[in-house]
């Protein structure tokens, strides 16, 4: 289980990085909707900067529920409860942990 370690500590780090850049993105949309005029709502650019800030909004909510993911699997692997299923205790197979590092359950639950 190692190497485990060291994937989801790169993981991680990605996850940092990716979630550093959507929050420079949001900021910059947060400013963009304050330049354009922002009160009429029949302006079109105001409308597309605020769907792109929602989905850049949706974005930061997903990498800060891995991140949560990732420190509680790297969480598991110090206590040695790592690739154990929380639901049924059976081992969750390799191959799984390698499609998704911060898997909690067996494919079966
Ligand atoms: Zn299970």
């Amino acid at each position: 289980m190692d190497d485990m370690s060291g994937v989801l500590k790169r993981e991680r780090l990605a996850t940092l990085e990716r979630l550093a850049n959507l929050t420079d993105d949001f900021d910059r949309f947060v400013d963009a909707s304050r330049d354009s005029n922002a009160d009429d709502e029949h302006d079109p650019e105001g409308a597309t900067i605020a769907f792109e800030r929602s989905q850049v909004d949706a974005l930061i909510q997903q990498a800060r529920t891995q991140l949560v993911e990732i420190d509680a699997a790297l969480e598991r692997l110090a206590t040695g409860t790592y690739g154990i299923c929380e639901r049924c205790g059976a081992p969750i197979p390799a191959a799984r942990l390698e499609a998704r590092p911060t898997a909690r359950t067996c494919v079966t639950c």
